[in-house]
């Protein structure tokens, strides 16, 4: 998912609950905060983690995969050691800031592994901001649910690999590519807006790679290829991995050009200025 590193911006000063308090109720005050999933990350302004959009961006523990490029090993391994930053904390700012945010992003981890994520979102939709959804795709049951609730504004589904045992490469364990293939397609068959995308690890995904997963998507309406960075990888052995070049990527992204409708390239800058 986000990176938590990459995606900070600097933020706005954080007014505590109480000051949020003396501005009067509101959908945020009123969860219960024992009902919701615990925020781990939280980064008040971003402009890089939706499109060209102003967003909070939150993060919830945990993650069914164990991808070796992975910048938020902490996150999906040992978030019981990360500090729980204060639903209060979280709602005080975003209430105060609804007029300048655009969006929440809701990232992780994987955030389908919360039970009590609907009664997140509809916290946030609650507070009258859009919700960008991050997803490794296992969970296509959710992603329906939260889709026909109207929960979700924006999807971005990554598609680590092919859908073949190169997939297990990608997500370091086995997993049940027919989850996958099914959230693809209730993505692409639903009515809101998406992008798929994917990391391009040399030795994961190559031009091969994503040649072959433009073709499973042909049509789709987005896809977005982000640059590997070998920077507080889960894996250590890929912080030794040197990135594709930046011509390399966009080689890539013309020939995924081919297939579906758009193509976009994320991080070149931050490796190659
Ligand atoms: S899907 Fe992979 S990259 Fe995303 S949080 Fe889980 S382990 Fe990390």
């Amino acid at each position: 998912m986000e990176d938590m590193e990459m995606t900070a911006s600097p933020s706005p000063p954080n007014p505590s609950g109480e000051e949020a308090a003396k501005n009067g109720e509101s959908a945020g005050e009123d969860a219960d905060v024992e009902e919701l999933p615990p925020v781990k990350g939280f980064i008040k302004t971003s402009l890089l983690d939706w499109d060209g959009h102003i967003v909070s961006t939150i993060y919830l523990p945990g993650c069914n995969f164990r991808c070796p490029f992975c910048h938020n090993s902490a996150l999906v391994l040992s978030p019981g050691d990360m500090e729980t930053i204060p639903w209060s904390e979280v709602s005080a700012y975003l209430m105060e800031n609804g007029d300048f945010l655009d969006g929440v992003c809701v990232t992780g981890g994987e955030p389908t592994l919360h039970p009590t994520l609907p009664r997140l979102l509809r916290t946030i939709k609650d507070m009258g901001l859009m919700v960008k959804f991050d997803t490794n795709g296992t969970n296509p049951d959710k992603l329906k649910e939260l889709m026909e609730e109207g929960l979700l504004d924006y999807i971005a589904m990554d598609i680590k690999a092919p859908l073949d045992e190169r997939y297990m490469k990608a997500v370091g364990l086995s997993t049940d590519l027919e989850k996958i293939e099914e959230s693809i397609r209730i993505i692409m068959e639903g009515n809101v807006d998406y992008e798929f995308r994917t990391t391009v690890v040399p030795g994961i995904t190559g031009p091969r790679e994503i040649e072959d997963i433009a073709r499973h998507i042909e049509g789709a309406r987005r896809y977005a290829l982000q640059q590997f960075v070998p920077r507080n990888t889960m894996d250590p052995a890929m912080m030794d991995v040197a990135p594709y070049t930046p011509e390399e990527v966009r080689d890539m992204a013309r020939t995924a050009g081919e297939y579906v409708r758009e193509v976009r390239v994320r991080g070149l800058k931050d490796l190659h200025g």
